[in-house]
């Protein structure tokens, strides 16, 4: 899968979207304004909308950080990763070889997840962990929508 859109690198990584993540994108921020207009009425639009974004790009960039987890374990074992695209159903690291070992592709497996669990639940995370208190209502939000890309990612 190409990237048609590129963001930059990571760590020599070059991090792009396909076309089909604009459709997705769209889709998650009007679901997602749909239900705080609903949850919060007395928000204003810009708030909603602002919230709303805000929480996608946090899903987004939780899929991002679970390709990563793939991608740096590659390299770590001599996996030249030269790219990540997200896309409708979330996110691909496109390495340049397939593992050379059971070993190093169980590590490679684990490590995706491994990070969305840690956004998901750990407790220093700013907005994916649990919140100490009951305070936040977008901590709470972006937690669920960090869960949910966890999900989602292990699904792949
Ligand atoms: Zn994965």
């Amino acid at each position: 899968m190409r990237a048609q859109i590129h963001l930059g690198r990571i760590l020599g990584i070059r991090i792009g979207l396909h076309y089909s993540w604009i459709i997705i994108a769209i889709l998650i921020v009007f679901s997602l304004s749909q239900q705080f207009g609903v949850v919060h009425r007395n928000w204003n639009p810009t708030v909603v909308w602002g919230t709303a974004i805000f929480t996608a790009l946090i899903f987004f960039i939780c899929i991002l950080l679970h390709e990563l987890g793939h991608s740096i374990v590659a390299q770590s074992r001599g996996i030249r990763v030269p790219s990540i695209v997200l896309f409708a159903l979330g996110g691909v690291s496109q390495m340049e070889r397939d593992s050379p070992d059971a070993r190093t592709e169980f590590w490679m497996a684990l490590a995706g997840p491994l990070v969305s669990f840690i956004l998901g639940s750990h407790p220093s995370q700013p907005f994916c962990g649990r919140e100490k208190n009951k305070t936040s209502l977008l901590k709470r939000y972006t937690r669920t929508y960090c869960g949910t890309s966890k999900i989602f990612s292990t699904v792949k």
